[in-house]
Parts: C-alpha cells; structure tokens; sequence
C-alpha cells in the first residue's frame, strides 16, 4: 500500500545517502596517507598564443589514483581536502613539485613558460601563502616570473583586504596572479580594478555556449574589461575551430582547452612539445 511504498522510497533515499556519506569518509581517512604513498599526480595542460604560435603556459591540474576506487576527479577530492585541511600541506607539495619540474623544462629543454597553480581559500586563511611561494622558488632556483597563482573570485572577495595583501607579496617576487572561471562568480565588477590580478580566464561555460549571440555579447566584454584594465585574457575549454576564430576576432589571443592539449603527464608534454613543434598547431 501507499504507507509501506513511502516508507520503502524513504530507506532507499537514506542507503544512497549512506552511500555518497561512506564514500566521502573513505576519501577523507585515505586522503591522509595519498601524500605519503605518493598516489598524486601532477598533470600539466598547455596555454597555446595563436598570435605568436607558441606555448605560454601551462596549468598544474592535480589529479588522484586511489589504490582501490581508481582515478577520482578533483571535484570530488578538493572539498574533501579543503574541509579537511588537507589542502594546505597538499598545495605546499605541489607548489614546490611545479616549481622544481619548470625549472628542469627551463634548463633541460629550453622551455620557458609560467606554469600556473590553482589555490583554495583555505590557502589564504593559514597566511601561510608567502612562506609556501617563497620556500617552493628558493628550492628550485626558478624565477618568480615562471609562477603564476589561480584564484577565484570567491577567494578574492573573501576576505577582500588580507587577500590583497597577501597577493601583494608574492606579486613583490614577481609572481604573476590570475582570476579563474571569469564571469561566475557574483563578485562586483566595481572592485576589479583594485585586485592585483594579471589576467582573466573566461570560464569555458562562456566558450561551451560561445556560438550564442548572448554568450558572444558577455565574452565580448569581459575581453574589453582585461585590456582597459591592462590585464591579460585567456580563455578556457577551448574545444573547437569556430570557438577559436570567434575569440580572436573579438581580441582573445591566449587559449587552453581540448583542442591545443588536454592535461599530460610530464612524459606526454614532451611528445606533444615534439609533435606541435613539427606540425605546427592549426589556426
Ligand atoms: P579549473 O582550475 O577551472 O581547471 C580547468 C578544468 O577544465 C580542468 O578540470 C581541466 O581538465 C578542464 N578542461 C580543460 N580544457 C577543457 C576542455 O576543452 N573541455 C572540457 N570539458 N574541460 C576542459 P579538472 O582537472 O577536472 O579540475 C577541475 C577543478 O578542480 C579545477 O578547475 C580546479 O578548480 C580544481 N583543481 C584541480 N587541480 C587543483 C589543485 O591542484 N588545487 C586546487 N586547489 N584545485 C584544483
Ligand atoms: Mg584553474
Ligand atoms: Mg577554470
Ligand atoms: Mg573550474
């Protein structure tokens, strides 16, 4: 009858439950050891200029292989990590592997790119951001220049003030800042001018949709925003030719996305380094 199917729709709401709540302590006991039995890697995916035809940069994109449930994707295991603290001690490794790995593609292949980090809130509240920076570039004798730090606008507009002062330090040693996934966020655009940001990612939700003339007209203008404000622009999850052309008839030059390369291992940047090299990336 009707009670019983209630009742029975209701035990099987909370088994799901159960289910996402196991498997969310499992990461968070096994996310303690991941570091310590190395099971993070770093994969590195290209920022391709199409005015110059060359790789300006790279972002780090973290990635986990659990020795039981496989690869598990950042969207899942970053919230854990945050909550957890994690993230902190796990950033300050990845930091100084970033570093320590560019400064060998600098000496060993001649490659001289920034390679970007993405950084959590939880971050900004150790304070511990300078000491983290300034440790991972005097370990690895890389120019501060070839760092760039990621944040989103939630972090910006966190806690405004310390923030800015905290990217105000590492910028002093020549750290390049960047505002990920441009455009959704809700922060207000009338204190864009006062965060010390290098450029703007346009969030690939924009790109996805960038064949809509309403999506045309906000892509359009985030564009316009970063070069009056002398900021860099880059767009994100470029995948396809038209999307290509599109941004750069409306100004937008930097691009990274499927269609230029998708996260690699180190291993892999070297045969795609070797590959561009010789085929010379279309558009
Ligand atoms: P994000 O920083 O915005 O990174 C871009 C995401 O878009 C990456 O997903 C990347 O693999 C994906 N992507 C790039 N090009 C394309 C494309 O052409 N098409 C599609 N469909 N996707 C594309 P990923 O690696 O799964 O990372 C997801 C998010 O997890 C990142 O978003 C970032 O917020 C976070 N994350 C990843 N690594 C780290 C890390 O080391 N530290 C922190 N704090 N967060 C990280
Ligand atoms: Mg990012
Ligand atoms: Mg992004
Ligand atoms: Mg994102």
């Amino acid at each position: 009858n009707a009670k019983n199917a209630g009742k029975n729709r209701y035990r099987f709401f909370d088994e799901e439950m159960n289910r996402s709540q196991l498997r969310k302590l499992l990461l968070e006991k096994d996310l303690r050891k991941a570091m310590i039995h190395e099971e993070f890697k770093i994969m590195y995916q290209p920022k391709w200029d199409t005015g110059t035809n060359r790789l300006v940069g790279m972002e780090a994109l973290l990635r986990w292989q659990h020795p039981q449930l496989g690869l598990v994707s950042p969207g899942e295991f970053i919230p854990i990590a945050e909550d957890t603290g994690i993230i902190v001690p796990l950033t300050r490794w990845i930091l100084t592997e970033v570093c320590a790995q560019n400064k060998r593609w600098n000496d060993q292949n001649d490659m001289h790119v920034s390679i970007s980090v993405n950084m959590s809130i939880r971050v900004f509240e150790s304070g511990l951001l300078y000491e983290m920076v300034t440790e991972a570039l005097h370990a690895s004798g890389l120019p501060g220049g070839r760092l760039e730090l990621e944040i989103t606008e939630s972090i910006a507009m966190s806690d405004v003030i310390d923030t800015i002062r905290q990217l105000h330090t590492v910028r002093e040693l020549g750290v390049k800042v960047s505002l990920d996934d441009f455009g959704t966020g809700y922060s207000s655009l009338g204190s864009l001018d006062e965060l010390p940001v290098d450029t703007l990612k346009i969030d690939q939700t924009f790109i996805r949709k960038s064949n809509q003339t309403p999506k045309q007209a906000i892509i359009s203008n985030i564009i316009t925003i970063a070069r009056n404000l002398n900021m860099e622009v880059v767009a994100e999850g470029v995948e396809t030719s038209e999307q290509i052309e599109f941004l750069q008839s409306r100004g937008c030059h930097v691009m990274q996305g499927y269609y230029y390369g998708k996260p690699m291992s180190v291993t892999d940047i070297s045969s795609w380094l070797k590959h561009t090299q010789s085929s010379k990336v279309p558009v």
